[in-house]
C-alpha cells in the first residue's frame, strides 16, 4: 500500500518542485521505493529528477486520459533513485480535454490505485494554481504538503488553499488532510521571516513541520544536472535539511514496514 501525498501552493515559484524531487530523493535514500507524480505542464520536477520531458513518449497526460496505465508510462529517473511519471507541454490540453470526460476530478486516483502496491510512497507535484489538475492530485491523495516561504502575503494566500483542502475532504476525498507547512528558503537573519515563522506556529500549530529548508544555491544549482539537490551535493545544508524532512514524513506518516502501511 502506497501513501499519496500532494506537495501543493497556488503560487509559483514557493519551492513546490523543490520540495517535491528532494522528497523523493530522501524518501528513496532510506530505503523507500518512490513514484513521483508531475502535474506540471512545465515538467520542471521530471526535468529535475533527470528525465527529458521532450523525449517522453508516454506521460502523466496519459494517464489522466485512461491511454496508458502508471505502470506503462512511467520512467525511472537511475540517478535520483525513483520513479517518475513525466509531464510536458501537452499536459496543458489535457485540462481542457478533462473538463468534458466523466470522473474528470478522478481520473488519476483510479491509476494510482493500481500502482498502489509497487510503491510505498507516491509524491504529486502539483502546478500553481487551483485548477483541474490540482483538484485530480487533491482526490488522489491522503495528504498534502504546502511548501511555503515565510514572508508577508503568505498566511493570506494559505487560507484560499486550506479552506479547498477542506472542501475536497468534505465533498470529494474522505481520506485528504493536510500534512504540515514546510518552511522553506527560509533565512533566520531576516526578521520578518522569523516573525512570520512564530504566526504559523501560532496558527498551525503541530501542522507545521519541525524541520525547515534553508534558502541554499546548491538545491537552486542542482537542477541543472538533472538531480534533486540532495543526490548532487549531498553534503551542502539544503540536502541536509531535506533529509531530515524525509525523516520527519516517515516518522509522521510511516513508511516501508511501518504498520501504518498495513491498514
Ligand atoms: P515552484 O515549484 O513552487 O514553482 P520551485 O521549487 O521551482 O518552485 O522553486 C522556485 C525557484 O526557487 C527555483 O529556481 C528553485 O531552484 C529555487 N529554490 C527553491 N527552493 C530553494 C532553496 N531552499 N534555496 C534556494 N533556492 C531555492
Ligand atoms: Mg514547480
Amino acid at each position: 500500500m502506497s501513501r499519496i501525498f500532494c506537495i501543493a501552493n497556488q503560487k509559483g515559484g514557493v519551492g513546490k518542485t523543490t520540495t517535491c524531487v528532494n522528497l523523493a530523493a530522501g524518501l528513496a535514500k532510506v530505503g523507500q521505493r518512490v513514484l513521483l507524480v508531475d502535474l506540471d505542464p512545465q515538467g520542471n520536477a521530471t526535468m529535475g529528477s533527470g528525465v527529458d520531458k521532450r523525449t517522453l513518449e508516454t506521460n502523466v497526460y496519459d494517464v489522466l486520459l485512461e491511454t496508458a496505465t502508471v505502470a506503462e508510462a512511467k520512467v525511472r529517473a537511475e540517478k535520483a533513485g525513483y520513479d517518475v511519471l513525466g509531464a510536458n507541454r501537452e499536459l496543458a490540453g489535457a485540462e481542457v480535454e478533462l473538463v468534458a470526460l466523466e470522473r474528470r476530478n478522478e481520473r488519476l486516483r483510479g491509476a494510482l490505485k493500481a500502482a498502489a502496491a509497487d510503491y510505498d510512497f507516491v509524491l504529486i507535484d502539483c502546478p500553481p494554481s487551483l485548477s483541474l489538475l490540482t483538484l485530480n492530485g487533491l482526490c488522489s491523495a491522503h495528504g498534502v504538503i504546502v511548501p511555503m516561504q515565510c514572508e508577508y502575503f503568505a498566511l493570506e494566500g494559505l487560507t484560499d488553499l486550506v479552506n479547498t483542502i477542506k472542501q475536497v475532504h468534505a465533498n470529494l476525498n474522505r481520506d485528504l488532510e493536510l500534512i504540515g507547512l514546510l518552511r522553506v528558503m527560509f533565512d533566520p537573519r531576516i526578521t520578518l521571516q522569523t516573525q512570520v515563522s512564530e504566526q504559523l506556529k501560532t496558527h498551525f500549530g503541530d501542522k507545521v513541520f519541525d524541520s525547515v529548508i534553508p534558502r541554499n544555491v546548491r538545491l537552486a544549482e542542482a537542477p541543472s544536472y538533472g538531480l534533486p539537490g540532495v543526490v548532487f551535493d549531498p553534503a551542502s545544508r539544503g540536502a541536509q535539511a531535506f533529509v531530515q524532512f524525509a525523516a520527519e514524513m516517515v516518522e509522521r506518516v510511516g513508511g516501508k514496514g511501518d504498520r501504518r502501511l498495513m491498514a
